[in-house]
């Protein structure tokens, strides 16, 4: 089951190509996490320069966390294995202790190896307060194995975390993730370098200003933008089949309109 989670570096389909606005924390990502890695035999030496056994990416919804994830293990030639927590605690109902060794027991046999956690603070909240009983001996049990990697200097294994609440995440787990990444709402700039990379292989009316539309779009994430500029592609194929091939339904004349104020609406 943890197998068909996983995912080789090649097969990877997020580079930093992909990821627009965010150089600083790539930079600082790079230097943490990737080249610690790339050049393992260099940096074993060093008692400072160690790759990290947790890294924590912390922010609101789609920003990027689970894009920069991905390009840290196609960087670093990692293998992925993303561990979706609802899918594997279901499937392993009862014995999710030995789902715990499985994990790191298959990241080591394959290693370097990145376990990935989306929702990190569902998987490891608040232990204690009110979890069934298996779910409280399968989290020690993960605390244990990871502990274990803490104190292997040759194993190659990353338990990187990724969370929108990183205020439910009890100080045992944040110990174990010193390297902390916040990847916040994009401003102004980031914003119009994110809308470049979304529109880059569209073809564009000229009149377009992108400066212009980061500035009409403030608190958007890269996700909302992208899907912004889809609607937009859909109004104009929509006119375009209106027009040309006497087809579709919906599109009026004119111009776009989008209620900047509002991301939560349909076409107008
Ligand atoms: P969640 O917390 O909901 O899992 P997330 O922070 O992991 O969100 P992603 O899944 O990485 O967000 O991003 C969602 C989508 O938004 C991406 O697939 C991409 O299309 C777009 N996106 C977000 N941030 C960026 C960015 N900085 N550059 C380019 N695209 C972006």
């Amino acid at each position: 089951v943890i197998a068909s989670h996983l995912v080789t570096p090649e097969d990877i389909d997020v580079s930093w190509a992909d990821i627009a606005g965010l150089d600083g924390v790539i930079q600082e990502l790079r230097e943490t996490v990737v080249l610690p890695v790339r050049h393992r035999e260099l940096f074993r030496r060093s008692q400072l320069w160690r790759a990290p056994k947790g890294v924590l990416l912390h922010g609101p919804p789609g920003c990027g966390k689970t894009l920069i994830a991905k390009a840290i293990a196609k960087d670093a030639g990692m293998r992925f294995i993303n561990l979706d927590v609802a899918v594997l605690t279901d499937k392993w109902y009862g014995e999710s202790q030995k789902l715990a060794t499985a994990v790191f027991t298959l990241a080591q046999k394959i290693q370097p190896c990145i376990i990935f956690i989306d929702e990190i603070e569902s998987f490891l909240r608040m232990r204690g307060s009110g979890d069934h009983e298996a779910t409280a001996m399968m989290k020690t049990q993960f605390m244990l194995q990871w502990d274990g990697l803490m104190s292997s200097a040759n194993v190659c294994v990353l338990v990187l975390g990724a969370t929108n609440r990183p205020q439910d995440l009890d100080k045992a787990i944040l110990r174990r993730m010193p390297a902390q990444f916040h990847i916040g709402v994009p401003h102004d700039s980031q914003r119009q370098a994110i809308l470049r990379l979304i529109l880059q292989s569209e073809q564009l009316n000229p009149s377009v200003n992108l400066k212009e539309l980061a500035r009409l779009t403030p608190g958007f994430s890269g996700s909302d933008l992208r899907e912004l500029c889809r609607h937009a592609s859909m109004y104009r194929m929509r006119l375009f089949m209106r027009e040309n091939l006497n087809m579709g339904e919906g599109a009026s004349e004119g111009e776009f309109q989008w209620d900047f104020a509002s991301k939560d609406q349909s076409l107008q």
